[in-house]
């Protein structure tokens, strides 16, 4: 079949097998038999795990599993799984956990887990006294709510509040309905989803307007946790280097380009453990990001300072939505296995060590751009991804590296035509 002939429009390829979605692709691709049968290479995850957590699915991809380690945290010592694809994040957590030792380690603290599940209310007429009447009947809202999830009540989570607001919009007024709830261990999302649908119903006959969306807010305002960190300046490479982070941080609170920056190395380690236990990073991300741009501009998530002593001290303050039930958490079997190598018992405590890691990452980014550049330790990996990529194999791989770190020549065509000159036996 002509490239230009091939059509997308596949009717029943969800209901199909894997083995069926796969040759379609293989043939609309050309895929190799090596290829297709790479492809089907599932790894660690069951097939019937597979298939049920997506729609669609052909195959499966492995990224790898690591742990940081170093980390004292409240003044517990923990192994944290990660699983990235970019090299030097998790050598940079454990390195600055190492520095961040000292008496109880990391401090966090995360306060209770809840959530925002919004209903908006369109088309009502005096919006302003129908926002009254909801506050009106709130109690009988939340025992509503209640109903829709009596095991996270008997565990002593669920509905807490609602509160009201009136947006003038484009379209003229609606009403905003928070219900704020609880969710122990949950991310929450289908606990409070569930939530709102069932009060809308509710809301409508109150106000006489339309329940438009029902569906809990990603911008967890109520789900805070916020980590400390102390550390003496010789631990960092003396005060010169202390000094000069806590200037990077008052640049990134200064300049929003550089703030993106500084905050997605916050990030790096935050969504390396996110995807070792399964969570909803978008959820994460989005919330976080939000977060950072609650005053109108986009800040730094961490502050740098020094302290009357002289102590570096770093701090963060983000949201955090994560699990340790439900979602894909309890589903994928590696993500099992990376809570247990945590050892936490609760989704605040996963939080908790999430910030801890996410302000450590931050002070080991910092501290390689200010100290030595960032590529330096990106360096060897680097020259070794693109020796890869010239296709070197085996100990060529660290061969063509070494002599291109050696030559200060880290690019890809010279990796290439270091690898023809290996090959051709012009280089022992
Ligand atoms: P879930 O519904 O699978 O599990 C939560 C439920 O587990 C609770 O409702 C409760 O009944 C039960 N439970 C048992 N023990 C509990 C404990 N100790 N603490 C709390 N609950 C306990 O999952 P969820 O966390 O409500 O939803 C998460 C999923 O929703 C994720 O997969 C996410 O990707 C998805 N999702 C997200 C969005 C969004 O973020 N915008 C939207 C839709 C779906």
């Amino acid at each position: 079949m002509s490239h230009e002939m091939r059509s997308s429009r596949i009717p029943g390829f969800y209901k199909k097998s894997l083995d069926e979605r796969l040759r379609i692709v293989g043939e609309w691709a050309g895929l190799t038999e090596e290829e297709v049968n790479l492809l089907r290479n599932l790894g660690n995850l069951p097939e019937k795990i597979a298939d049920s957590m997506i729609e669609n699915v052909i195959g499966g991809m492995t990224y790898p599993f690591a742990v940081a380690v170093n980390f004292k945290i409240n003044g517990r010592d923990y192994l944290v799984p990660m699983v990235i694809e970019e090299t030097s994040v998790v050598a940079a957590a454990s390195n600055a956990a190492k520095m961040l030792r000292r008496g109880r380690g990391i401090i966090v603290r995360a306060g209770p887990q809840e959530m925002i599940g919004q209903i908006h209310l369109v088309n009502v007429e005096a919006p302003y006294y129908k926002a009254m009447k909801i506050l009106e009947h709130k109690e009988e809202i939340i025992d509503h709510a209640k109903q829709q999830d009596s095991t996270l009540i008997k565990l002593g989570g669920g509905p807490r509040d609602l509160e009201v607001r009136v947006l003038n919009t484009r379209m003229g007024p609606v009403i905003v309905v928070h219900l704020i709830v609880d969710v122990l261990d949950a991310m929450g999302a289908n606990a409070v989803n569930t939530m709102v649908e069932s009060i809308a119903p509710l809301l409508e006959k109150i106000t006489g307007g339309e329940a438009r969306l029902r569906i809990i807010s990603n911008y967890a305002t109520r789900r805070i946790v916020r980590a400390l960190a102390r550390t003496d300046p010789e631990d960092v490479g003396g005060k010169d280097v202390a000094r000069k982070i806590v200037e990077a941080s008052i640049l990134a609170e200064a300049d929003p380009y550089r703030a993106v920056t500084h905050n997605k190395g916050i990030m790096n380690g935050i969504i390396a453990v996110a995807l070792a236990t399964a969570q909803d990073h978008r959820a994460i991300e989005a919330g976080a990001h939000a977060y950072a741009a609650r005053s109108g501009v986009y800040k730094p998530l961490s502050t740098w300072e020094l302290d009357e002593e002289g102590m570096l001290v770093g701090s963060l303050e983000l949201p955090l939505q994560v699990g340790i039930v439900g979602g894909a958490t309890k589903v994928h079997p590696i993500a099992k296995i990376a809570l247990k190598i945590l050892g936490v018992k609760t989704a605040k405590e996963l939080a908790e060590i999430m910030a801890a890691v996410g302000l450590a990452q931050n002070l080991a980014a910092l501290r390689a751009l200010v100290h030595e550049g960032i590529q330096k330790g990106h360096m060897r990996l680097h020259a070794r991804n693109l020796a890869i990529m010239a296709g070197a194999t085996g100990e060529l791989i660290d061969k063509i590296a070494e002599r291109m770190i050696g030559e200060g020549k880290i690019r890809y065509d010279y990796a290439k035509k270091l690898l023809e000159e290996y090959l051709k036996g012009e280089n022992k």
